[in-house]
């Protein structure tokens, strides 16, 4: 059985056609019907961004789908990528196919729907982006003067700056909408398996209705409300992901200097995994192959795949901006950041998983003046 909606709420409230209890309703400026004896009622989604993270994440809602009543309706930029995100979610689910519906472009999903959307899911890279997707969405409904609310939800890591500017922008334009930062954390993993973590700008569990709880479980694991204004779940995904950042830097220092020390590094990861330097840098995603083969982790394909290192140099430079303008000194913020620019002057390191950090350190020599010379780059 499909969820209640936001939209239902509002229609309980606005729609005059509503009959009673027992009755159809219809939703103001469309066809739809729901029938309200039963609480079957439709949920329509908007998907945008359907990448390494968002094709997993829509596949989910799409394989979710209550196909009686629910519609998915997803677009990317990159034609490329819809084509192949339906080649693959029908071949796998054909019985799903027509609740399924690719899009153009962006104003589409105002105009070229069914029915109105409940929910549009972000998921592009980073916050110009998102503001231009938001923007032009904004400006399409304005235009319809809609009767309805749809929820905005952006799961990009983005600046908390630009986010809160676009909440601002809907706010501003449509107040009966919303948009809300759910950053999300378990990696391109955890989008493969719906188990992500996903930080939200709200205040506590109560505060997440059951409709946007039920979307978000679809494609993840665990909800962390972080606080009640705008932009704290961003504010969560960024000190946490400058965690990661600063921790892989640490385990490939400490894994090189093991390894110069002339110990095994396999043995040695294996005594770190139960000692205090363990992370998830030096234990779930160990930059040391043949560790955990079963786990099929980067290190042991080359480092392909996985968090790829320019992603996490972008959330370096975010937390570390944000930090300035929150006044806060980190200890570590410029020289992980001056790293993070290094590695990233590399293509073959930029593109491979952060794991592959320790490796590049190995190719690393410190001159007699103190200057670092990469032995196998320019
Ligand atoms: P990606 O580059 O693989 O996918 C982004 C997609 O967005 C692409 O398909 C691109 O064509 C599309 N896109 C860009 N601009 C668009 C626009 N204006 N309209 C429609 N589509 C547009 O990136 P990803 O790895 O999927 O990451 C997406 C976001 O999630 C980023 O902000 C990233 O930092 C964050 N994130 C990524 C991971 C990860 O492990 N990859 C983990 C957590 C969070």
């Amino acid at each position: 059985m499909a969820a209640q909606n936001a939209n239902a709420k509002t229609q309980t409230k606005t729609d005059d056609a509503a009959k009673d209890n027992w009755g159809w309703w219809w939703r103001p400026g469309s066809n739809a019907k729901f029938y309200a004896s039963c609480n079957v009622i439709s949920v329509n989604y908007g998907f945008i961004g359907l990448g390494q993270m968002g094709q997993h994440m829509a596949r989910h809602i799409y394989d979710k789908l209550d196909i009686e009543n629910d519609k998915l309706y997803v677009y990317d930029v990159f034609p490329q990528a819809i084509t192949a995100f339906v080649d693959n979610v029908t071949s796998i689910k054909p019985e799903h196919k027509h609740a399924l519906t690719p899009l153009s472009s962006i104003k589409s999903f105002v105009h070229d729907v069914e029915n109105p959307l409940d929910f549009i899911i972000t998921m592009v890279p980073e916050g110009k982006h998102v503001k231009s997707v938001i923007t032009e969405l904004t400006k399409e409904y304005k235009s319809v003067n809609p009767s309805y609310s749809t929820t905005f939800i952006d799961s990009s890591t983005i600046d908390i700056k630009t986010s809160r500017e676009c909440h601002e922008i809907v706010k501003n334009e449509l107040p009966e909408f919303d948009f809300i930062d759910a950053p999300v954390s378990g990696g391109v993993a955890g989008a493969r398996k719906a188990t992500l973590s996903f930080m939200l700008s709200r205040e506590d569990d109560a505060s997440v209705s059951p409709e946007l709880r039920e979307l978000l479980s679809k494609m993840g694991k665990n909800i962390f409300p972080c606080g009640s204004q705008h932009g704290t779940g961003l504010a969560a995904k960024l000190s946490n992901n400058y965690l990661l950042a600063i921790t892989n830097l640490a385990t490939a220092d400490s894994f090189q200097l093991a390894k110069s020390f002339g110990l095994n590094l396999q043995n040695y990861a294996k005594l770190v995994a139960v000692s205090t330097g363990k992370s998830w840098a030096s234990v779930d995603n160990c930059p040391i192959p043949d560790v955990y083969p079963e786990n099929n982790l980067p290190a042991d394909v080359g480092y392909k795949g996985g968090f790829i290192t320019r992603l996490t140099r972008k959330d370096v430079v975010l937390a570390c901006e944000s930090a300035k303008m929150a006044n806060r000194f980190l200890y570590l913020g410029d020289v992980g950041r001056h790293w993070y620019d290094k590695a990233c002057e590399h293509e073959d390191i930029a593109n491979r998983d952060l794991g592959v950090l320790f490796e590049w350190l190995g190719d690393l020599e410190q001159d007699s003046v103190g200057n670092v010379i990469d032995t196998k780059r320019k």
